[in-house]
């Protein structure tokens, strides 16, 4: 049994009242570790920690910080398969995505704004005529909060950490309860890099009493948020009287929308799996697939097939496609959705059922499902799943499909297949996501926004955005 502890201060650390929450295995579905059950009196003494810390860790020369954050990136590199292991296990991921993406990739979060933070300008105004020049002070928060959720475990949680701290801020930081793992190996890697106790304190519990506390804390002027549109809601709520600075990424219904003239073979490829990396977990999943009418059928008889070789099995086997979802209540969750999707008329074209693992029977397992929709209006296209499951629905002309697309409440990305460049133009125009991709999917560069609009956020991460959320600017006028 994995016991995991706070990392507060530099020091692991129990919880002051000693309660534990159970973490579950979702390739067995048994317990497998406890983690804290943190109350607001351990995020007080995480937000102490962080407040001591702040003066000498905001006057840390950008070097020094940058070469922390880098050296932090190496470990994590270093340490790649006890980092890898700990998510599959912890997520149900496949092991495979894992070393080849999650863990990488929060190197690369560290290694990118290790760097970004020796390149950040503030601007300069001269007021010509009046003998004044006006610049800006870019100047750290403080203690800032940040909160992610289970998809993309360390990925999304060191995309907070790691701008948060380059900008010369101190963070109070809460990992998923669902998987807690990585973050908890996190707080030894610091420690080894050389950054100072306090500068990053890892605070684990449930959202409702632990997240809570820091999204309430008097003294956190900042929180950075990824997780559900509805607990989005609530933080704003909580935190707008107290006029906190808030970046909030939420969740998505993203449309992937294919006309005939595409390249169809690099289309059907990214298709599977813009529809079921991650077990269909990611918030840029394109759940909703549009296909121009005059090649949906051969889509939908190609897509089947492919989608048929896809092989579900438990996370450490190297060929898994497909691991277990994240949790018993994310697996019902999934199948509701199925079943609500049947009762409006959806024909399940593949899958609709939890899969079978030998020796896994336990396990939160589910088939990759396709489900064939005649209306956008219909639950299944207008709520987030957040699993294997996406709609196929045909559309004869751009203005209908663009309609349809943006006919939602979320707006996080959407994914456009066309080689005509006056229609890529026209729709990447008019689609109203945060993020548009266009012959491809998930590609990623670090220094573009990333974040959406409408009930898919508020802000922007990555690149220099974050590090302005995570800078307070501060005009100095001077007369002379
Ligand atoms: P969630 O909202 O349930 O939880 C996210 C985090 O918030 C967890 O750490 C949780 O403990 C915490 N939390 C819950 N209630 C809280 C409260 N009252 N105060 C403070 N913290 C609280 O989301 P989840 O189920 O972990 O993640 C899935 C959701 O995340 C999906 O909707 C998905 O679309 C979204 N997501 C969005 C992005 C994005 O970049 N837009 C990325 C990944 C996931």
């Amino acid at each position: 049994m994995t016991k995991i502890q706070n990392y507060i201060n530099g020091k692991y650390q129990n919880p002051i009242a000693d309660g534990w929450l159970d973490n579950y295995c979702p390739a067995t579905g048994e317990v497998y570790g406890q983690i804290p059950d943190s109350s607001k009196e351990d995020v007080e003494l995480a937000v102490t920690a962080a407040k001591e810390a702040f003066g000498g860790w905001s006057n840390t020369p950008i070097d020094d910080r940058s070469k922390i954050l880098i050296k932090i990136a190496d470990l994590i590199e270093e340490n790649l398969e006890q980092f890898a292991e700990a998510e599959s296990k912890d997520n149900g991921k496949p092991i495979s995505l894992a070393l080849s993406v999650d863990i990488p990739r929060a190197a690369s979060n560290f290694r990118f704004f290790g760097n970004a933070i020796t390149q950040f300008a503030s601007e300069s105004h001269e007021s010509v005529g009046q003998n004044a020049i006006n610049y800006t002070l870019r100047k750290p928060i403080g203690v800032v909060g940040c909160i992610s959720p289970w998809n993309l475990p360390l990925y999304l949680f060191t995309w907070k950490i790691a701008p948060a701290i380059a900008a010369g801020n101190c963070v109070v930081a809460k990992p998923s309860e669902v998987t807690p793992m990585t973050a908890y190996l996190l707080g030894d890697i610091c420690t080894k890099a050389g950054l100072p106790k306090g500068v990053l304190n890892i605070v684990h519990g449930l959202g409702t009493t632990t997240g809570q506390a820091i999204v309430e804390h008097p003294h956190i002027k900042a929180i950075s948020f990824t997780g559900g549109t509805k607990t989005g809601a609530h933080i704003a709520k909580v935190a707008a009287p107290m006029f906190k600075k808030l970046s909030l990424e939420l969740g998505g219904k993203n449309p992937n929308i294919i006309f005939a003239d595409c390249d169809y073979d690099e289309m059907l490829k990214t298709t599977v799996r813009s529809s079921f990396a991650n077990q269909g977990q990611i918030c840029l999943c394109g759940s909703r697939i549009f296909v121009e009418k005059s090649i949906y059928e051969k889509f939908k008889t190609d897509f089947i097939k492919e989608v048929s070789k896809l092989k579900v099995s438990y996370p450490s086997d190297v060929k898994a496609n497909l691991g277990a979802l994240v949790s018993k209540e994310q697996s019902q969750k999934v199948l509701d959705y199925v079943e609500i999707a049947k009762n409006e008329g959806g024909k399940i074209l593949f899958g609709g059922e939890k899969a079978e693992i030998v020796g896994f029977e336990n396990g939160y397992y589910m088939q990759p499902t396709i489900i064939e929709v005649d209306s956008n209006k219909c639950r299944i296209n207008q709520e987030e799943v957040f699993g294997p499951v996406v709609t196929l629905m045909s559309f004869d002309s751009e203005e209908e499909v663009l309609k349809m697309a943006n006919d939602v409440k979320y707006g996080l990305s959407a994914t456009l297949w066309t080689n005509d460049l006056k229609r890529t133009m026209r729709m990447t125009n008019q689609l109203e996501t945060g993020i548009v991709w266009v012959n491809t999917w998930m590609m990623r560069d670090l220094r573009t926004p990333f974040g959406g609009v409408k009930a898919s956020g508020v802000g922007r991460e990555g690149g220099f955005e974050a590090l302005r959320f995570f800078t307070e600017p501060k005009n100095v006028c001077i007369k002379y």
